[in-house]
């Protein structure tokens, strides 16, 4: 589909008054990260990498991709309550990947002790694509559904503004008035602010667990301001923190430098690099206590990989979500091809199509944050390596999306100014928030669209290959 813009895209003069006016408008925004070279710094900053031009998404895909969201929320708590499925599932993957073992153990270990928690949280961030069909049509495919720390929900809010004004500046003020507002930060503070609530005391701290250099943190601040604006405390520490300062009560009450903490929301701990010996100490105290965790361990494994491709089976929506035929199918018509490489002739059969065909494919590991999977001429190369070794089951293989490419200018401090043959991933924010039984609170929270040039196979916004965009809908 062709951008209403197209007639200016290669219109230098044009093209470079945009990106200054755009460039300030996002400083002017907030949309802002902190630099590479000095992380820890807030008085050093730049604005954080974004497109010129939003991207054209047909309509219809993009209020599929809403419309699936509280489905999708409903059956990650599903799975996170389902300690049969998570076990069989994910009883290959444990034995060869350590980081996914050594998250297994916590669960056994706090279902074993008894669950303190007695509220759940969740937030998460469904990731798709738009395939495009050998007729040219565009479909919604899953990529991944992210469980823990989903990012950008506070820096998107802020790019329909600048999108806006570019149009403006290039006569396209008709266009620039349809774009859609967007406030995932709002939404995520909801469902903390609810969890906080539920969990009963006035006196009690909303902690955002971060790591140690956090270059991302105006993003979270756009969260936490939220709720500092419903009068509720934050405070930020990190997990060595925790294993210095926390502690639980007789009834395994969170504790944290004296103050009590109600809710523990992790943008850390999605990968083995977050964990020294004392971190994973620190990872077990919080997961034992009774503060609400966003999400809890159950839920961050419901994010793997394994479990995505296990989702795929004939019968296995059915079984998590019974009685919701309509959700299940909704579900369903999300999902691209994945295939199990655990040992055995399924396996061996798909490992051996791959190899032979490896544009069709993407090699998947557990692994969360960019930059891990293995496409190509690499895909077959490990795999050819590894495909008669138990190591192959610590990945997955997904079908390859390709999406149609359109041109768009990534604006990235220090870099120069050219135009990018480009494809985007949308993000749908979901929230929920569970009492018992009960779900209390189950919503879509707002979208997020990243968009990167398409020499780049892989890679995120924090990981330096895709940029923040906004929605253009046709
Ligand atoms: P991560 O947890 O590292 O974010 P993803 O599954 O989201 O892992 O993959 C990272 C990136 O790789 C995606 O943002 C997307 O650009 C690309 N990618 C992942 N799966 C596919 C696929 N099936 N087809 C095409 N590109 C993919
Ligand atoms: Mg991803």
């Amino acid at each position: 589909m062709a951008a209403p813009w197209r007639d200016v895209v290669r219109d230098a003069a044009a093209v470079r008054e945009a990106a200054a006016v755009a460039v300030d408008a996002a400083l002017l925004a907030g949309v802002l990260m902190r630099t590479g070279e000095q992380p820890p710094a807030s008085d050093v900053v730049n604005y954080a990498p974004f497109t010129l031009f939003p991207s054209v998404v047909p309509r219809a895909l993009f209020e599929q991709a809403y419309a699936v969201q509280q489905d999708f929320n409903m059956l990650v708590d599903a799975i996170s309550q389902n300690k049969e499925f998570l076990e069989q599932t994910l009883a290959s993957t444990i034995k060869v990947d350590d980081f996914t073992a050594q998250l297994f153990r916590i669960y056994m270990q706090v279902l074993e002790e008894g669950l303190a928690q007695t509220v759940v949280l969740g937030i998460n961030r469904s990731d798709y694509m738009f395939d495009c069909g050998l007729d040219g049509t565009a479909a919604l495919r899953q990529i991944e559904i992210n469980t823990i720390a989903a990012s950008f929900g506070g820096l998107t809010s802020r790019t329909a503004d600048v999108h806006g004004l570019v149009l403006k500046v290039l006569g396209k003020t008709e266009e620039a008035s349809h774009l859609l507002p967007n406030n995932p930060a709002k939404g995520l503070a909801l469902g903390i602010a609810k969890a906080w609530e539920l969990y009963g005391s006035q006196r009690a701290v909303v902690m955002f667990l971060v790591e140690d250099v956090q270059r991302n943190i105006f993003d979270q601040r756009c969260v936490e301001n939220e709720l500092w604006n419903r009068n509720i405390r934050v405070i930020r520490k990190r997990f060595r923190d925790v294993f210095e300062r926390g502690s639980l009560d007789a009834s395994r009450r969170l504790y944290m430098d004296g103050q009590e903490v109600a809710v523990v929301y992790y943008r850390e701990g999605y990968v083995p690099q977050n964990y020294d010996q004392q971190n994973w100490e620190a990872r077990l105290l919080l997961e034992r206590s009774r503060a609400v965790k966003c999400p809890n361990i159950a839920t961050q494994l419901a994010g793997t990989k394994k479990v995505q491709q296990e989702l795929s089976r004939p019968g296995m929506l059915e079984k998590l979500l019974p009685g919701r035929p309509e959700a299940v199918t909704r579900i369903r018509a999300t999902f691209a091809g994945l295939y199990s490489l655990d040992e055995g002739e399924e396996g061996d059969r798909i490992a051996a199509t791959a190899i032979a065909d490896p544009e069709s494919f993407v090699l998947k590991p557990q692994r969360e944050g960019g930059g891990n999977n293995l496409y190509g001429e690499e895909l077959r190369q490990v795999l050819e390596k590894i495909k008669d070794s138990p190591e192959r089951t610590s990945y997955i293989l997904m079908d390859k999306i390709k999406p149609q490419p359109a041109l768009n200018y990534l604006l990235r401090a220090h870099s120069p100014l050219q135009v990018s043959e480009c494809v985007s991933e949308l993000g749908i924010f979901g929230v929920y928030v569970r009492q018992g039984q009960e779900l209390v609170l189950n919503q879509a929270a707002g979208h997020l669209l990243r968009t990167k040039a398409i020499e780049h196979a892989d890679g995120g916004v924090a990981a330096g290959v895709a940029v923040l965009d906004t929605p253009y809908l046709v």
